[in-house]
């Protein structure tokens, strides 16, 4: 497992490590004006990207789930919305469709997601259930040729800038609540859809976040994602796809603060001595390294299941658990060390600060990861047996 990267894994991480500083004053000045930035879904396609772990012969790189770690690293070292477009429209939606598609869907929808000509979306929090999906009231009533959708999502990335999402909703109200789900490929401009933009947010201000509305939408029974009842299901191992980007993303936030607490406690000064001989200052500076390496070997670790085929729910909650609660902690020690300067959006660190706070909030609260962990640790994980892994990375039939 801790081979030395591949060429092509070594390759993803400079080409997404140039995308990302192509992109970097971009999304830096719309954060600044709070709204979200042009054109990072048209360079992220342009370079590949948005098709990264896709074989070929649906348009995609044919590069494997760990290359798609690496990728994720570089494109939040810069800035973590350019990752979050990433996780969201390849992670959460493309893959849903190539683990779970027929293959007529499957050669249907995703050349145009992987190369960007279209974008997709996840939709499963409802305005009424986020930890708790499987109590989503959001419906999909069965009629003679497909499905009635009802609901409202909120916070859903991309909301507004999407063309697609992966709609959760309720088609059996009498069935225990997590086989009462099923899945749909909604496209957004289907009538009776409509979507709004969620204002004031924290963090990720260079995207688009928002709400999508079904009202008596019409979807052909074609467009189910999978079979009746294993929406839930189809969830959670989207949710597998996209913890496993948030984590590998999370390193890249660390080494964020890490290289701007190195350069500014080398530099800065106090009691005549600089930042960076006091102990302190290095506590926490071992800390941020420390985590970093942490977080990179958890990735590695998911990124090398994936691959395999094997499930990975627990290490992708683990890492996804671990990535953001450290990164947040690594921006906060890194905006401590650089004192006032770090308190102003004229340092980076402001930003990235801002950014890593959702982390702990989406794709399962930190709370929520603590259940499931403390659920495998005690043999307790009833979801544990299901069979939901992504197709093993096969690099001869993907190229
Ligand atoms: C920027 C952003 C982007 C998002 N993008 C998407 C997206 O693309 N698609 C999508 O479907 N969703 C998305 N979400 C929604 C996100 O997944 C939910 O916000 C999250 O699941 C939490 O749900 P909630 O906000 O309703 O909190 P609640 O479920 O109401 O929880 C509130 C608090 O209570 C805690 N809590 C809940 N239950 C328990 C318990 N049993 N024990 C202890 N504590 C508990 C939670 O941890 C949390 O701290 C996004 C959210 C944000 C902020």
């Amino acid at each position: 497992m801790f081979a030395a990267l591949t060429e092509h894994q070594v390759e993803t991480q400079t080409l997404a490590r140039s995308i990302a500083e192509r992109l970097r004053e971009t999304v830096v000045a719309a954060d600044r004006a709070g709204r979200p930035a042009e054109g990072v879904a048209a360079e992220l396609a342009s370079a590949g990207l948005l098709g990264l772990c896709l074989p070929r012969r649906y348009g995609g790189l044919g590069a494997d789930y760990l290359a798609l770690g690496l990728a994720c690293e570089e494109l939040e070292a810069v800035d973590a919305t350019l990752r979050v477009v990433l996780s969201v429209h390849l992670a959460l939606h493309a893959l849903g469709i190539f683990q779970w598609g027929t293959e007529s869907q499957r050669e249907r929808w995703l050349p145009a997601l992987a190369r960007g000509e279209r974008l997709g979306m996840f939709g499963l929090t409802d305005a009424g259930a986020g930890s708790d999906p499987a109590n989503l009231d959001s419906t999909a009533q069965k009629v003679a040729d497909g499905y009635v959708l009802n609901g409202l999502k909120r916070w859903i990335s991309l909301a507004g800038q999407a063309d697609q999402i992966l709609w959760i909703a309720r088609t059996d109200a009498t069935a225990p609540a997590n086989e009462g789900l099923s899945a749909f490929i909604l496209d957004t401009r289907t009538h009776g859809v409509s979507t709004g933009p969620i204002e004031g947010k924290v963090g990720l201000r260079a995207m688009h976040t928002g709400w999508v509305r079904c009202q008596d939408v019409h979807v052909p029974g074609t467009d189910r994602l999978g079979d009746e009842g294993e929406g839930f299901k189809i969830a959670m191992a989207c949710l597998d796809n996209g913890r496993y980007t948030v984590g590998a993303g999370a390193a890249g936030t660390i080494r964020a603060a890490l290289r701007l607490s190195k350069a500014y406690a080398q530099q800065r000064e106090t009691f005549g001595r600089p930042l960076a001989t006091r102990q302190l200052i290095q506590q926490k500076v071992a800390h941020m390294a420390r985590d970093y390496e942490l977080t990179r070997l958890l990735y590695l670790q998911a990124g090398w299941l994936k691959n395999r085929g094997q499930r990975n729910t627990r290490e992708t909650s683990l890492l996804k658990w671990q990535a953001t609660d450290t990164a947040f902690a690594a921006a906060d020690s890194a905006l401590q060390i650089l004192g006032a300067e770090g308190y102003s959006d004229a340092q980076p660190i402001e930003r990235i600060w801002r950014n890593a706070r959702v982390g702990a909030i989406y794709e399962g609260t930190n709370e929520i990861h603590q259940l499931i962990q403390a659920g495998y640790a005690l043999g307790d994980r009833r979801d544990a047996l299901l069979r939901c892994e992504l197709p093993a990375y096969d690099a001869q039939a993907w190229s």
